[in-house]
């Protein structure tokens, strides 16, 4: 999360909204900011600088779990500070981290507002699975001037970049430095790849639709309702979809009595 962009509790909000409307749970923000009360400690965090902290740091900002799919995902909010919605900076090291989790599976869904107020600013969204090929990569100059505190970050982080983005440039030694970032690493998007990209809502719906619970053993048809009690109290072969259930929904912790009791019998 960029703490420079004063629309970001705003736009988490609306997307938060967004996901509670079209049946999903919300998870409360785990982020360091949210997380840790003490000023000093957060200061203390907010200002080392080595891969450890910055993955403390990364965390992405919020969870989102279906209630009737499989769909599950992390997301995070973005700002884009070029008008109408042009190359996109994103810090490095948290990108970095996504990137992992997503090669072993992990959803993240990550969601850019324009950085201007009001219902106008401009949206769009993209799976990091999904993430194009970066134009560039930039290493701050001020890095070069942490030698001698923190080690060679310079080195280091250059090093990181080429390991996660093989083949793209390194800019180190950029000499505009005038977007309103943390003054971390970052990743450049180009415009022309991020111009194609999708409205977050589509994507999330599109999550909706293909990530199902599974088939109705009677009907075949796709059955979504994978968290009620019926489900639970039910061995596989008899979790049938609501159309063709025998009985009425159980409370999930009658269903959890029955689902002990039916697997010692097995
Ligand atoms: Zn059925």
């Amino acid at each position: 999360m960029s703490i420079l962009d004063r629309n970001h509790d705003k736009r988490e909000d609306q997307v938060s909204d967004y996901l509670k409307e079209n049946g999903f749970a919300v998870l409360p923000p785990t982020t360091y900011h949210e997380q840790i009360k003490e000023p000093q400690l957060k200061k203390l965090l907010g200002f080392r600088f080595t891969p450890t902290t910055q993955y403390m740091r990364a965390e992405a900002d919020r969870k989102a779990i279906h209630m009737e799919t499989t769909a599950a995902f992390l997301w995070e909010i973005k700002a884009n500070y070029k008008p109408n919605l042009g190359d996109l900076f994103i810090e490095m090291m948290p990108l970095v981290y996504h990137l992992g989790t997503a090669s072993l599976g992990v959803r993240c869904l990550m969601v850019v507002f324009e950085a201007i107020s009001g219902d106008s600013a401009k949206s769009f969204g993209f799976w990091v699975k999904d993430l194009p090929t970066p134009k560039e990569i930039v290493i701050p100059a001020r890095w070069r001037n942490q030698v001698a505190q923190h080690g060679n970050k310079h080195a280091e982080y250059k090093n990181i970049a080429t390991l996660a983005f093989p083949g793209v440039y390194i800019n180190d030694h950029p000499s505009d430095f005038s977007w309103r970032g943390s003054g971390d690493p970052y990743v450049v998007l180009a415009q022309k790849d991020i111009d194609g990209m999708c409205d977050w809502r589509e994507l999330i719906q599109e999550e909706i639709r293909t990530q199902r619970g599974g088939l109705c053993p009677e009907c075949k048809s796709t059955y979504t309702h994978i968290l009620d009690g019926y489900f639970l109290s039910q061995p596989p072969e008899k979790q049938l979809c609501e159309k063709c259930r025998p009985v009425p929904a159980v409370a999930l912790e009658d269903a959890m009595a029955l689902y002990a009791a039916h697997d010692r019998k097995r």
